[in-house]
């Protein structure tokens, strides 16, 4: 495996290779569902290529930037044992200069849920994607379920802009309590992880009821409610798959996310039906 740092060295790379390349842009400190997203890619392409970068542009003030946890000796063996190709790390300054061109999520799919409470970082996530996939040009970008508004959006980016990439959807991984896997679990106590097993109790639950007819959101919002009683939830949310807002559950196209607060620590998860 290459470890990669500059603009220069990639762009050199990757006007050599005339293969299928399998993209894995995450943010580092890797765990079994960033895994899951590289074995994809590695069983489906020629080349693999991981990019580990905490991209400055989708946090807002206040955020957790500086606190974002960082394994670098940790994600480099992870990636040399999923035997990813290149492994690309590049710095802010590297990425980014002073005045850059910028990106505008679509307002229907950006302005509910997480872009609601966190204005601006759609616009932030786009534009380092669209800005990695011009380095990488991938084939093939693999993307997690457990980020299902920003997977919807850069699936419409991709038709929007013509960027021809297959985007592949990959399952949420959890643990085996039912936690679903993610960076910023490092930040809960014990005690709050415990709290945390009602998000996927809750979907897990949601499912149940649909499984038994109950298609109403309002009867399965109270539900999953109940179910999270000790948390402070920012929301439980309906959607369909372009996530315009439903009241009945379509079968095979309905997404129900939560987004919660245990401290000061944020959560999201969904299911898809
Ligand atoms: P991140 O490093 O958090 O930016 O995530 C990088 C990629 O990994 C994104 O496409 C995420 O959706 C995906 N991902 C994160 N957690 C999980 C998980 N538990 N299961 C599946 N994919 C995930």
């Amino acid at each position: 495996m290459e470890i990669i740092h500059t603009i220069e060295q990639l762009q050199n790379i990757r006007k050599n290779i005339n293969a299928t390349v399998g993209f894995v842009p995450t943010m580092g400190a890797l765990h079994n569902g960033h895994i899951s997203l590289i074995k994809k890619a590695r069983e489906a392409n020629e080349i693999v290529i991981v990019s580990v970068f905490v991209n400055p542009t989708q946090f807002l003030a206040g955020e957790d930037l500086e606190k974002y946890p960082k394994k670098t000796e940790a994600d480099i063996k992870i990636c040399q044992l999923c035997k990813v190709d290149y492994l690309f790390m590049p710095l802010a300054t590297t990425m980014y200069t002073q005045d850059e061109v910028l990106i505008k999520a679509p307002l229907l799919r950006s302005y509910t849920l997480e872009g609601e409470r966190r204005p601006g970082h759609f616009d932030g996530v786009l534009q380092v994607v669209l800005k990695l996939f011009g380095l990488v040009k991938p084939t093939h970008a693999y993307f997690g379920k457990k980020d299902a508004q920003q997977l919807s959006l850069i699936m419409q980016m991709n038709e929007n802009l013509f960027l021809g990439i297959t985007i592949v959807p990959c399952e949420i991984i959890r643990e085996s309590d039912g936690l679903a896997l993610s960076s910023r679990n490092v930040y809960l106590s014990d005690e709050q992880r415990t709290q945390a097993l009602a998000i996927s109790k809750s979907l897990n639950s949601a499912g149940k009821l649909i499984g038994r007819g109950i298609l109403e959101c309002d009867l399965i919002q109270e539900s999953m409610q109940n179910i999270m009683a000790d948390l402070e939830i920012e929301y439980i949310a309906f959607v369909d798959r372009a996530f315009n807002k439903i009241d009945k559950i379509i079968l095979g196209n309905t997404i129900i996310l939560i987004a919660v607060k245990i401290g000061s620590t944020r959560l999201i998860d969904n299911i898809w039906i």
